[in-house]
């Protein structure tokens, strides 16, 4: 089965986002568990975390299929040990949070070397932030998110995440979340038929399905290999709807988030629904 959702608000409150789910028909969703856009956030309540639960209960959420996303501001893979440091605690914090609301699952980008050391040195020290905050936290599984590598931000290269998984100490609580449209724009096509196959092919010989936690499923405002991450609507930009088509039918995604971050939220329902009834 298809478990398909989208990024949903949660202002208001954590405990807002499976009501905001549910209006668009989802049935799992991805949300923010504080304000992204700042280092420090006030602790959840008893409030915020029973209404949360009670919500995803009172909705049919399943909260070990809900995806989670970590802050924008974090970069474990920092070269400056003071910002590490502050990453790292960053981290720990957004995983300590989705122990308190009961998610198993933290999608984060993985890291950049922001031009200061190789890119080797910058995957080993993502690895050894995931590791640091694994020992600390019990059971919620560290999803990383492969990039369109714009910049200098590690993870477009499926061989990124090999390589970070490769370093980590318990690979029971590790993952990969595939973004469509980042790994449409890294370079890897999945618009033709020979494509489709070969990038899962290649995803699976290089990372292994049993890897996949979750997918971001967004089509491209940019065209393959331009290392830009712009989402579009589904159908709508260069990755095409017969990838869609494709993807709704492939059993390999079943039973896994699938997450929208398409850019028009106000066609969510008509998103989700259009690609239910693609699924044959
Ligand atoms: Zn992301
Ligand atoms: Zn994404």
């Amino acid at each position: 089965m298809k478990y398909i959702g989208a990024h949903v608000s949660i202002t208001g409150g954590v405990e807002n986002a499976p009501l905001n789910a549910a209006s668009i028909g989802a049935n799992t969703f991805a949300l923010f568990t504080k304000n992204q856009r700042q280092w420090v956030a006030k602790p959840l309540t008893d409030e915020n975390i029973n209404k949360f639960k009670a919500n995803c209960d009172k909705y049919g959420f399943d909260r070990s299929l809900l995806l989670p996303h970590d802050s924008y501001l974090i970069n474990l893979g920092h070269p400056e040990e003071e910002a590490l440091t502050k990453s790292r605690n960053a981290f720990l914090d957004e995983m300590q949070r989705c122990e308190q609301l009961g998610l198993k699952r933290l999608n984060f980008h993985p890291g950049s070397h922001l031009k200061q050391i190789d890119i080797e040195s910058c995957l080993l020290r993502i690895a050894e932030s995931i590791n640091i905050t694994l020992a600390k936290t019990k059971e919620v599984i560290a999803v990383i998110e492969n990039t369109a590598g714009q910049g200098s931000n590690l993870g477009n290269d499926f061989e990124h995440l090999r390589f970070i998984i490769d370093h980590i100490d318990d690979q029971s609580r590790v993952g990969v979340c595939i973004d469509t449209c980042h790994t449409f724009t890294a370079g890897y096509d999945l618009k033709t038929q020979d494509g489709y196959e070969k990038t899962w092919a290649d995803f699976d010989r290089i990372v292994g399905f049993e890897y996949l936690k979750g997918i971001h499923l967004n089509d491209s405002k940019k065209e393959l290999g331009t290392r830009v991450d712009r989402h579009e609507s589904i159908g709508k930009g260069f990755i095409g709807m017969e990838f869609f088509e494709r993807f709704m039918s492939d059993n390999r995604f079943d039973n896994i988030p699938v997450i929208l971050e398409t850019p028009d939220e106000s066609i969510w329902k008509e998103e989700i629904a259009l690609l239910r009834s693609l699924s044959k």
